[in-house]
């Protein structure tokens, strides 16, 4: 438009370093640039809708312009906060014991609609929020070119400036996604976790339908090649569902499959997340220690990760979008 070049400093400063979305608030512009922009330009492009406050954690609740519905929740770790984000609204991949996979794809969210998911909870929030999740809703793979877009802004300098390690991508592995985020120099510096949840072929099918196409075997083969320093690990996620995918011979499987790559994989284990609508139970915790304790035998870390939010239904596989409820 003729500006200055350092005017689209300010304004970034503004957006992304002061959480300052109204233009009318950028004092450093002048009058009339500060009209062009609120006649031509829109920041937030979600609508809050409400939040609900839980014991460690808080979710809220976004309404697109198209009026779907996203889900954001922010998580109060020991130390610090992490925001779990939505990359789409709904999940094509299927999951058989995931809310968010009910409804089907209704659209990938774009670039913008994450980054304010950020922008509107950080505004909310006093302290700074420094890490972000891609474990909301939908599989953030399938999305791939929006959120490369989402995370640039993340971590750029002028941007967000949170660190790469500090953004993690939680994909249900999809392979040729994968291929691309490992020659990715921006993309293949993020923490990779993969939603494994099954260590056989024939059970990460029926948990898992996209594992038909894309196979466990070829699955564990691009994370043993993912171009990680040595000092760096691949989260291997893990629902543990009674009766399901929870017993010790599922644990010695899981470990023969890492066990050649002890020092390039941890696993996370998520006790299933209840729904009402879902047949599966979640184990009691003996069952989870004994799980966990096969692979530690094995020389595998491996965590158990109680998700926050249950109570909100804002935990791991709890969010669900609602198809144009609201307008
Ligand atoms: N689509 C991506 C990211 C969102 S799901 C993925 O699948 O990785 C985030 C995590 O929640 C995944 O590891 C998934 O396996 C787990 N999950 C889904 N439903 C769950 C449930 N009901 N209980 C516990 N974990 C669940
Ligand atoms: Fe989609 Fe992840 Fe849910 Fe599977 S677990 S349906 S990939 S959001």
């Amino acid at each position: 438009m003729g500006w200055e070049p350092y005017r689209a400093d300010q304004i970034l400063n503004w957006i992304y370093k002061k959480f300052i979305t109204d233009f009318d608030r950028m004092t450093n512009l002048s009058k009339q640039h500060r009209s062009f922009l609120k006649e031509n330009y829109l920041i937030h492009s979600l609508d809050l809708l409400e939040w609900v406050e839980g014991e460690d954690s808080k979710k809220f609740l976004f309404k697109t312009k198209d009026g779907h519905i996203v889900e954001t929740v922010l998580i109060y770790e020991r130390d610090h906060l992490t925001l779990c984000v939505s990359s789409q609204v709904g999940c094509a991949v299927g999951c058989s014991f995931c809310a968010t996979a009910r409804d089907g794809l209704i659209r990938n969210l774009r670039a913008e609609e994450i980054i304010d998911q950020f922008l509107q909870v950080q505004r909310l929030t006093k302290e700074k929020i420094r890490n972000v999740v891609f474990m909301g809703m939908g599989e953030p793979l399938a999305n791939y070119q929006n959120v490369r877009k989402a995370v640039e802004i993340m971590v750029s300098p002028w941007g967000l400036d949170l660190s790469k390690r500090r953004v993690s991508i939680s994909t249900s592995g999809l392979i040729n996604q994968l291929r691309e985020m490992a020659k990715d120099p921006l993309m293949s510096q993020l923490n990779l976790a993969v939603s494994i949840n099954a260590p056989t072929q024939a059970l990460r099918e029926k948990l898992m339908p996209i594992s038909k196409t894309n196979t466990l075997e070829e699955l564990i083969k691009v994370l043993y090649e993912f171009p990680y320093p040595p000092d760096r690990r691949i989260m291997i996620e893990y629902a543990l569902i009674y009766g399901i995918n929870d017993e010790e011979k599922h644990a010695r499987e899981l470990a023969k499959l890492l066990k050649k790559g002890r020092k390039k994989f941890k696993v996370n284990l998520i006790p299933f997340n209840p729904d009402t609508q879902l047949p599966y139970k979640r184990p009691t915790m003996d069952r989870v220690y004994s799980f966990q304790k096969v692979l530690w035998e094995e020389g595998i870390s491996t965590f158990i990760r109680i998700s926050k939010g249950v109570e909100l239904f804002g935990a791991c596989g709890q969010l669900r979008s609602k198809r144009l409820v609201l307008t």
